[in-house]
């Protein structure tokens, strides 16, 4: 048990999570690794806790996963909102609302100025308050509204990070307005009509940036085998790799794209591709008109749906995967 702890083993354990037959184990794996300065990357303490503090939480033992989500917090001073949200939601489930509403409130700003912020509502709706999630996003959507209608000289960066808040909230607030049973009111109709946009948008794409190239884990490993040469033009690792193209994506949001997806490359399928074209398979040119070639085949959108599959391919839900990897 002294080895290193690998993001990997990290993700690895967050996939077990509570249906192994030995959840106490994985958590005393991650918290031990962290208690003996194990962590391999130490970037990833906060996220080892986090996962630990989430099987926890699932498995029913609140008060522990509070201690390591508040350990997580303290870990991160410098971007720990994610980690202050999992501990405000705990709060709440533990019955100590006023502690949890003060830790997620103080957060509640970010949902008119960050485009990822929908984990806080998602942390009130998942506690039991979906009304008062409701009532946030509303409000958030409200407020990004009337700041577009009145601020007519705002910047076109400043209108796009508006348009894609303006996506995510109404698109959160649908699905939870439609896990209770309500009827579509007008916020609702734009969601639906701003999804159908984006992805018509994205069947219609034929180049440019709103889809990045992206290769799956067997394949960046052999992508560095067999040329060499990319080891200049990618991260070391392969969990590098994809937190790099998470961050992209978050980035894109933040300037407005609706429109974003990853297409997963394959070595073979560029060497094919490369070998047409006569063309450099390591060449920069060549791996963009690759990743557009992949287009029709197939775009998987971004981002999912905190809950549905990560678009990594980890087979791991988004919320639990990407997004609070590369948010640590
Ligand atoms: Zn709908
Ligand atoms: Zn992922």
């Amino acid at each position: 048990m002294s080895d290193l702890l690998t993001a990997d083993r990290i993700e690895e354990i967050g996939a077990l999570g509570p249906d192994s037959p030995d959840p106490a184990a994985l958590v005393a794996e991650l918290v031990g690794a962290v208690d003996e300065g194990r962590v391999e990357n130490p970037d990833d303490i906060g996220y080892a806790l986090l996962v630990a503090a989430d099987i926890l939480e699932q498995a029913g033992d609140l008060d522990d996963a509070l201690a390591l989500a508040t350990r997580a917090v303290a870990e991160q001073p410098d971007d720990n909102a994610y980690a202050r949200a999992m501990r405000g939601g705990l709060l709440l489930r533990l019955g100590r609302s006023d502690e949890g509403m003060t830790e997620l409130t103080a957060l509640r700003p970010l949902l008119e100025t960050d485009p990822a912020a929908t984990y806080l509502t998602d942390e009130l709706a998942e506690s039991g308050h979906a009304e008062l999630a409701l009532e946030w996003l509303t409000g958030a959507l409200d407020a990004i509204l009337e700041r577009t209608r009145t601020q007519q000289h705002e910047s076109e960066d400043a209108q796009d990070e508006a348009a894609a808040m303006i996506y995510g909230l109404a698109r959160q607030r649908h699905d939870l307005r439609e896990e209770q049973g309500l009827p579509h009111d007008e916020y609702d109709n734009l969601a639906d009509r701003l999804r159908d946009a984006a992805s018509h948008a994205l069947n219609g794409l034929d180049d440019g940036p709103a889809t990045l190239l992206f290769w799956p884990m067997a394949e960046f490993d052999a992508l560095l085998v067999r040329w060499p040469a990319l080891v200049d033009s990618y991260p070391s690792t392969w969990d590098e790799h994809r937190a790099q193209i998470e961050r992209a994506l978050v980035d894109a949001s933040g300037l407005g794209g609706a429109d974003l997806g990853v297409v997963a490359g394959t070595v073979d399928g560029l060497a094919a591709f490369a070998r047409d074209a006569g063309s450099d398979p390591t060449d920069e040119e060549t791996l963009d008109e690759y990743a557009d070639s992949l287009d029709e085949a197939g775009v998987t959108a971004w981002p999912p749906g905190r809950n549905d599959t990560c678009w990594c391919g980890s087979g791991i839900k988004y919320k639990k995967c990407c997004l609070p990897r590369s948010r640590a």
